[in-house]
C-alpha cells in the first residue's frame, strides 16, 4: 500500500509518499506561504524534482497541488489517486483523548478540536490538513497520529505538577511530552542495535534539533520527558527558554511593561540560544559565531549543552539505571561538539565514548567504546515512517 504523510503546519504543508512494500520514499517535499503572496511547492520524487510557484490562498489549495505533483506526467510517482491508500496526519496535541494513533472519524476529529486551547498554534493548522484531504480524497481512510501518544503511559507522579490538582481534573494541567514518534522510532532502533527487546532496556533518548526534548523510556515506555503541558519546557531550544523560575515571568513582565501575550512571545520566539547568544538559533551559525571569538555564543552552546546532561543524569536517577544514550533530530545528529560536552566527564555513570568517531562518523553509529557501560548511539530519526507504519496497520 502507498501511504501519504502530511504534516500541515500554519502556513506550510511537508509531505511523503511512501510504498509501505519496503517502505521506500516515491516522493517527499514541502508547501510553502500557504496564505501568503508567493507561496511555492517543492517536490521531488524518484521520477524527477520540480518548484513549482502559485498561489495556495488555503490548506484546500496546497493539497490540490501536492495531489497534482505526485500524479504529474513528468516528476509525478502515480497515476491515480486511488493508489494512495490511506493518509497519515501528523498531529501535535492529542491531550489525554488519545493514547495511540487513530482512524479519523467525526468523533476524533471532535476530540482533536477539543484539544485546540492546549496546542492553539498547532492543532488547527493539523485540522485543516485533514479536512483538506478529506475533502479531495473521500472515501481514503484518514489517520492521525500524535506527538503525545508515546509519552500517555507516563506515571501520574511524572506528569503531576506542583499546583493544586484541580488544576489537573478540570484544566488538564500536565505533562504531555511532545515528539513522541522520534522517540518511539529511535528507542526501538536503539534495542534493535543493541540486540535487546525493547522490554529489558532503559534507554534515555535526546531528540535536539530546533525544538529539542529527551525522554527516559523504560520497558520501551516513555516514563518522563522534558516538554510539558506544551513544548515550551525542558532543555534550552531554539528560540524556546525551556525550564524556568516561573516567578521570572511576572518579574519580567513587571519590568519590561509586556503583556501575557508579549511575554508568551519573549518566551517561544525571543528566548533559548537565539536570545541567549544574540546570533541566531541555527546552531550552525552559533558555532562559527562561537569559533570567532563571540562569548554569548560559547556560553549559549555551554549553557545548552549542561542542561542536556543535567537530564541525562535525572533521568538516570528516575529509573534506576541507564543502558543506552541516544542522540537524535539535527543537533543531536550533526552536532559532535555538544554530543561530546553531553558526554564528557560521565564515566562515573558507566559512559565512555570515542572522540575521534563522535567528531567524524556521520550517519547512524555507535559511539561508545567496547568497555562502556552504557551504549551510546547517534541514530538519525524518521518520524514520517513511524506514521506511515501505524497508518498502515490502521488502515488495513
Ligand atoms: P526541527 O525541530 O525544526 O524539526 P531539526 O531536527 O531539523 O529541527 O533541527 C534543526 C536544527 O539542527 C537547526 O536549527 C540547526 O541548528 C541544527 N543543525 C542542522 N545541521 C547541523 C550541523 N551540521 N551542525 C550543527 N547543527 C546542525
Amino acid at each position: 500500500m502507498k501511504i501519504l504523510v502530511i504534516n500541515a503546519g500554519s502556513s506550510s504543508l511537508k509531505y511523503q509518499l511512501i510504498d509501505m512494500d519496503g517502505e521506500q520514499v516515491l516522493a517527499k517535499g514541502l508547501a510553502e506561504r500557504i496564505g501568503i503572496a508567493n507561496s511555492l511547492l517543492k517536490h521531488k520524487g524518484i521520477n524527477g524534482e520540480a518548484e513549482i510557484q502559485k498561489d495556495m490562498k488555503d490548506h484546500n489549495d496546497a493539497i490540490h497541488m501536492v495531489l497534482e505533483a505526485l500524479m504529474d506526467e513528468k516528476h509525478g510517482v502515480v497515476s491515480d489517486l486511488g493508489e494512495i491508500g490511506a493518509v497519515g496526519h501528523r498531529v501535535v496535541h492529542g491531550g489525554e483523548s488519545f493514547s495511540a494513533s487513530a482512524l479519523i472519524d467525526v468523533s476524533a476529529l471532535k476530540a482533536i478540536e477539543e484539544n485546540i486551547d492546549l496546542a492553539p498554534l498547532h492543532n488547527p493548522a493539523n485540522i485543516m490538513g485533514i479536512k483538506a484531504c478529506v475533502a479531495a480524497m473521500p472515501g481514503t481512510p484518514q489517520v492521525a497520529v500524535f506527538d503525545t501518544a508515546f509519552h500517555a503511559k507516563m506515571p501520574e507522579k511524572a506528569f503531576l505538577y506542583g499546583v493544586p490538582y484541580e488544576a489537573y481534573t478540570e484544566h488538564k494541567v500536565r505533562r504531555y511530552g511532545f515528539h513522541g514518534t522520534s522517540h518511539l522510532f529511535v528507542s526501538h532502533r536503539a534495542a534493535e542495535l543493541m540486540g535487546k527487546d525493547i522490554k529489558d532496556v532503559k534507554i534515555i533518548t535526546c531528540h535536539l534539533g530546533n525544538g529539542s526534548s529527551i525522554s527516559a523510556v523504560d520497558g520501551g515506555i516513555s516514563v518522563d520527558t522534558s516538554m510539558g503541558l506544551t513544548p515550551l519546557e525542558g532543555v534550552i531550544m531554539g528560540t524556546r527558554s525551556g525550564d524556568l523560575d516561573p516567578a521570572i515571568i511576572k518579574y519580567l513582565m513587571e519590568k519590561l511593561g509586556l503583556t501575557i501575550e508579549e511575554m508568551d512571545t519573549y518566551l517561544n520566539k525571543k528566548s533559548g540560544m537565539l536570545g541567549l547568544s544574540g546570533v541566531s538559533s541555527d546552531f550552525r551559525d552559533i558555532l562559527a559565531a562561537a569559533n570567532e571569538g563571540n562569548k554569548r555564543a560559547a556560553i549559549a552552546l555551554e549553557a545548552f549543552s549542561y542542561r542536556v546532561k543535567k537530564y541525562v543524569g535525572a533521568y538516570a536517577a528516575a529509573m534506576g539505571g541507564v543502558d543506552c544514550i541516544v542522540f537524535t533530530a539535527g543537533v543531536g545528529e550533526n552536532d559532535g561538539g555538544v554530543r561530546a560536552k553531553v558526554l564528557r566527564d560521565m564515566e562515573w555513570m558507566g559512559v565512555k565514548f570515542d572522540e575521534e568517531i563522535n567528531a567524524t562518523k556521520r550517519g547512524e553509529v555507535e559511539l561508545s567504546t567496547a568497555d562502556s557501560k552504557v551504549k551510546v548511539f547517534v541514530i538519525p530519526t524518521n518520524e514520517e515512517l513511524v506514521i506511515a507504519r501505524d497508518t498502515l496497520a490502521l488502515a488495513k
